[in-house]
């Protein structure tokens, strides 16, 4: 089953599940985000935890009050360290301080619950009782993927589980009660991660994509040669630029209507876009202007690839409202050594692009 909407579900039901098909400036975006997020919740429970010392001296027995107030000093010093320490933005750090956190907030839930014998027959401690389900509603709002999500709220689900069986009390009402309510909790924050992580897709996919062809915009096109070229020279590998020019473009528009022009725009994006490397970055650079990033790419086989393009767009037909379309191109083509910036191989790509246009339209010009 290969129908375009079929695949387009899936795509979209992958990009929920995990974060493997994400670029890597959204995961990066989105790292930055959690890590935000993740920080404030550590720093609003670390400064929580030592100031809830005077609710425990009026709520808790006498002889437990020195271990809580150990404890919660404790508890709150690791949680500030982790709001204040700062962090690399990237996935793994991320995942690793939401997972911090987690463990930090769960293994003071596990000492209070062992200290008083568990919470739950005390109504008045109820403030105790659900701090796993406060967490859960800390982690509905972190934009996760479902694999990293379902980790997170199993620790928590999985700790106040064994907790309970450890003090023996799982059968007990309340331990029921608490399950029931944690379970529809987890559900929905489950679907809130999921939420969240959709619109940021979408947002992000609107803020970076071209809306006329779907490739990237001059924006994210920089953004992520940025990377590609951070790559290229710890690899010391050299890396090439095309400037792909449509010919007499504005002649099209003039003659046949920008319709038609929009049309032969998305069908020469399609031609760029179809056939390249995966680790080529094509994008769009300005109107009838498109470039091709392409890494660990030498002069010859540059001008390999600007001559198949050139040719398929020479061979290009685009059905118009008034007939086929027959459009040309010219390309101009440079090369990077590692560590060259970027905007100076792509003016040297325009400047070939330029002897191009001056030879007569049509040409690869290096
Ligand atoms: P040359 O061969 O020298 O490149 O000539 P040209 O006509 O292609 O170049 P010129 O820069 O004079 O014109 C580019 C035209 O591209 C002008 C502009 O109206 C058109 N254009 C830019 N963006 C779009 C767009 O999104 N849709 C349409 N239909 N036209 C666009
Ligand atoms: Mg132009
Ligand atoms: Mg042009």
């Amino acid at each position: 089953m290969n129908h375009p909407l079929l695949t387009k579900m899936r795509a979209a039901l992958l990009d929920c599940v995990s974060s493997r098909d994400h670029s890597h400036d959204f995961s990066f975006y989105r790292s930055e985000l959690l890590l935000e997020r993740v920080r404030l919740f550590a720093a609003l429970f670390g400064l929580a935890s030592p100031a809830w010392i005077l609710v425990d001296r009026w709520l808790l027995p006498e002889d437990i009050l020195g271990a809580m107030m150990g404890l919660r000093v404790v508890t709150g010093l690791v949680l500030l360290l982790l709001a204040l320490v700062p962090v690399k933005p990237s996935l793994n750090s991320a995942r690793l301080r939401i997972t911090a956190l987690v463990v930090v907030v769960m293994g003071f839930y596990v000492f209070v619950e062992v200290l008083t014998g568990g919470t739950y027959p005390s109504p008045g401690l109820i403030g105790y009782t659900i701090l796993p389900v406060l967490l859960v509603g800390v982690l509905s709002l972190l934009p996760l993927t479902i694999l990293e999500s379902s980790a997170m709220l199993a620790l928590v689900g999985l700790t106040v589980f064994g907790t309970h069986f450890s003090i023996a009390s799982l059968g007990d009402l309340g331990v029921l009660g608490l399950f029931w309510v944690l379970v529809l909790f987890i559900g929905f924050a489950l679907l809130a991660q999921i939420f969240q992580l959709r619109l940021l897709l979408l947002i992000h996919r609107q803020a970076t994509r071209d809306a006329l062809t779907g490739l990237f915009n001059r924006g994210a096109l920089l953004r992520h040669a940025a990377h590609v070229l951070a790559d290229c020279k710890k690899r010391e590998v050299s890396y090439s630029v095309l400037m792909i020019d449509l010919d007499r473009f504005k002649l099209i528009n003039d003659t046949y209507g920008h319709l038609a022009g929009d049309k032969v725009l998305r069908a020469v994006a399609r031609v760029i876009s179809g056939s390249l490397s995966p680790s080529y970055l094509p994008g769009r650079f300005g109107g009838e202007e498109f470039l091709l990033l392409m890494p660990d790419t030498e002069l010859e086989a540059a001008l390999e690839q600007a001559e198949r393009l050139r040719a398929s767009v020479e061979e290009l037909v685009v059905k118009t409202d008034s007939g086929p379309l027959n459009i040309t191109t010219s390309i101009g083509v440079a090369v990077g050594a590692p560590g060259d910036p970027l905007e100076e191989v792509v003016n040297k790509a325009d400047q070939s692009l330029y002897s191009a246009k001056e030879s007569g339209r049509n040409f690869v010009v290096s």
